[in-house]
C-alpha cells in the first residue's frame, strides 16, 4: 500500500532543501527570454533548488536525457604516459522528474548505453546509479504527443508521482527510501493519473519482414525530405530516446600528449556524422540521413532488442523542427508506402536493390 500527501508550496520548498542535501534535483524549468525568437522564454532541464522553479504548464524543448548524457563532459585528462578519469562534478545522487514519457525513455537509454554488444557504457552507468525520478502528473495535452498509442503513457519508474496543485503539490510515495521525507506531512488520498487519450494518434508501422524493410528503403516517399529537410539535428538533439554522441580530444597547447577527451552530443541527421576514414560515408544525402534516423526507430531497434518502438510519442521532434517536418506524418507515410509493398509482394512484382 503506498502513502500519499498534500503539502504546500512552503512544505515543498521545505522538503526541496532537505532534498538537496543528498540529491541533485533535475526538473523542467522555465528560461525567461531564453527561446529562440526575442522575448520567447524556452524550457529546459536545469537542478533547481525550490519547487516552484518547475514549469508544469509547457513540455521542456529538450528531454531529460541531458542529465543522464549530458550535451558536453569531460571523460578523461590524458599526459603522453597516463591518464585520469575526470571525476562527476557533484557526488550527490541524482532526483529527476519526468513525464511519463520521459521515464520510459531511460529504458531504451540503457539498452543503447547497459545492454549492447557486450560492454557497458562506464560514464552513463556511474551517472544512471546515482538516478531516482519522480513522475510528473501530465494534466494537460502537449502539441504532437502520442504516448497513449505507444503505450508509454504509464511508467513504473519511479520512486513518487507528484501532481501539481494551486496551493502546492500531491504526492504519492513508491518507495521507502524517501519515506523519512514525509514523516511529518499531511497523509491524503490521492493516486497519481496518467493520461488515457492523447488528441493525435498514431498507428507506428509494423515492418514484418526484411524485404518488407529493404523495398521501403527505396521506396520514392523519402524523398520530399531531400529538398525540406535542412539536416539542423534538432529532432535527435531533443529526442529522449537518440543516443548518438561523438568525442573530440582537446590539446592543451601544441603538445598533443597533453589534454583531455571530451564526449558530446550529435546527431545522425548531421553531414559528416557517419564520415570514415578516406573519406567514406555511408548516407550521402539528407534523405539518406532521415530515412535512417526513422527506420531506426521503426525498425533497428527493435530489431536488436526486440522491445518495440525507439520513441515513446513524446512529440518534440515534430513540435520543435524549424522546417515543420512532422514525425507523426513520416509514420503515416510509412504506413501508406508499406501497404504499397505488401500489394506489390502479393502480386510478385520483382524488386532490385
Ligand atoms: S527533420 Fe527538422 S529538426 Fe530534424 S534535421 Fe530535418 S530540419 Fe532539422
Ligand atoms: S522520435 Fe520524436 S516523438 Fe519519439 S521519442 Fe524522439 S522526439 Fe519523442
Amino acid at each position: 500500500m503506498t502513502k500519499s500527501y498534500a503539502l504546500t508550496v512552503a512544505e515543498m520548498d521545505t522538503l526541496f532543501e532537505a532534498l538537496s542535501e543528498k540529491y541533485a534535483i533535475y526538473a523542467p524549468t522555465r528560461l525567461h527570454n531564453g527561446g529562440r525568437y526575442a522575448l520567447d522564454d524556452t524550457i529546459l532541464y536545469k537542478e533547481v533548488t525550490k519547487y516552484e522553479e518547475i514549469e508544469w504548464q509547457q513540455r521542456s524543448i529538450f528531454s531529460m536525457k541531458e542529465v543522464l548524457t549530458p550535451l558536453s563532459q569531460t571523460l578523461f585528462y590524458f599526459t603522453e604516459e597516463d591518464f585520469k578519469e575526470a571525476k562527476l562534478k557533484d557526488e550527490r545522487e541524482l532526483l529527476i522528474f519526468g513525464r511519463a514519457c520521459d521515464l520510459n525513455s531511460v529504458k531504451i537509454q540503457d539498452q543503447i548505453f547497459l545492454e549492447n554488444g557486450g560492454e557497458q557504457d562506464y560514464f552513463y552507468k556511474r551517472l544512471r546509479e546515482k538516478a531516482h525520478f519522480a513522475v510528473m502528473q501530465c494534466d494537460d495535452q502537449y502539441d504532437g504527443c502520442f504516448c497513449c498509442s505507444l503505450g508509454t503513457n504509464v511508467t513504473d519508474i519511479h520512486d513518487f508521482g507528484v501532481a501539481f496543485s494551486e496551493v502546492g503539490a500531491k504526492i504519492q510515495l513508491n518507495s521507502e527510501l524517501f519515506e523519512g521525507y514525509f514523516s511529518d506531512a499531511q497523509e491524503t488520498l490521492f493516486e497519481v493519473s496518467f493520461p488515457q487519450e492523447n488528441q493525435l494518434k498514431v498507428a507506428f508501422p509494423q515492418i514484418e519482414s526484411q524485404e518488407e524493410y529493404q523495398r521501403l528503403r527505396v521506396h520514392p516517399m523519402w524523398e520530399e525530405y531531400d529538398k525540406r529537410c535542412i539536416a539542423c539535428g534538432k529532432c535527435t538533439i531533443a529526442c529522449n530516446t537518440c543516443t548518438c554522441f561523438t568525442t573530440t580530444d582537446i590539446f592543451y597547447s601544441e603538445n598533443q600528449n597533453v589534454g583531455e577527451r571530451r564526449r558530446g552530443c550529435a546527431s545522425c541527421m548531421i553531414a559528416g556524422f557517419d564520415t570514415m576514414a578516406g573519406d567514406h560515408c555511408f548516407r550521402k544525402t539528407v534523405k539518406d540521413r532521415y530515412r535512417f534516423k526513422i527506420l531506426h526507430k521503426v525498425y533497428g531497434h527493435d530489431a536488436r532488442f526486440h522491445t518495440g518502438a525507439m520513441c515513446t510519442g513524446c512529440g518534440r521532434c515534430d513540435a520543435d523542427c524549424p522546417e515543420l517536418i512532422s514525425y507523426s506524418q513520416t509514420l503515416a507515410n510509412i504506413n501508406a508506402a508499406l501497404i504499397e509493398i505488401r500489394q506489390e509482394i502479393k502480386e510478385g512484382v520483382p524488386f532490385h536493390v
